[in-house]
C-alpha cells in the first residue's frame, strides 16, 4: 500500500494512530498489525505518533471476542440504530465500543490532532470499510465516525 501523507500535515503535528498498527498487542486475537512503511513515512513527515486502541480504551480485554453490528456501520451504531454484539455468543458490547470511541476523540482534542490513521474494517478503526453483519460492509467503523464527526480526518493505516 501506498501511504499517502496529507500535503498540510506539518512537523511535529501529532497524529493519531490504531495501536495495533503502531505494533501494541491489542487486537482481538491477542495479535498485532504492524504497519512499518506507514510509521516510516510519519515519522519522515515530521509527525508525532498518539498509539490509540478504541477497544481497549472501552474497557475490553485482550484478547476479547470478536464483535461487530449485525448490519450497517459506525455511524448507525454511533446514532444508536443498531448495537456491536458478540460474532460467538451475541453479548452486547456497545457500550464499549461507544465508549472508546468517545474517549479517542477526547484524545485527539485533547491533543490537538487533525489527522487519524486507523486500521482499515476494523468494526472501530474501519476507515473506508468495517467488519458487520458476518462480512464487511462499507463505511466507518465506530471510532472513525465519532473522530469523523468531530473534525478529525481519518485516512486508511494499511490496505
Ligand atoms: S480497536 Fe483499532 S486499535 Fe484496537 S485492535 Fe482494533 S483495529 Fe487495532
Amino acid at each position: 500500500m501506498e501511504i499517502q501523507i496529507p500535503d498540510d500535515l506539518k512537523p511535529g503535528d501529532k497524529v493519531l494512530v490504531s495501536a495495533c498498527l503502531v505494533g501494541e498487542e491489542v487486537l482481538w486475537d491477542g495479535g498485532h498489525d504492524l504497519n512499518s512503511p506507514l510509521l516510516a513515512a510519519l515519522k519522515e513527515a515530521g509527525a508525532e505518533i498518539v498509539p490509540v486502541c478504541p477497544e481497549m480504551l472501552g474497557g475490553l480485554p485482550c484478547p476479547r471476542p470478536a464483535a461487530e453490528p449485525p448490519r450497517g456501520d459506525g455511524r448507525d451504531v454511533l446514532a444508536g440504530r443498531v448495537p456491536v454484539l458478540g460474532v460467538e455468543d451475541g453479548s452486547d458490547m456497545t457500550a464499549e465500543f461507544l465508549e472508546g470511541a468517545w474517549r479517542v476523540v477526547e484524545i485527539a482534542a485533547k491533543e490537538g490532532a487533525r489527522f487519524a490513521f486507523l486500521n482499515e474494517r476494523s468494526p472501530s478503526c474501519g476507515v473506508r470499510q468495517c467488519h458487520s453483519g458476518g462480512g464487511v460492509a462499507e463505511g466507518p467503523g465506530v471510532a472513525t465516525a465519532a473522530l469523523e464527526a468531530a473534525g478529525v480526518r481519518v485516512l486508511p493505516g494499511r490496505d
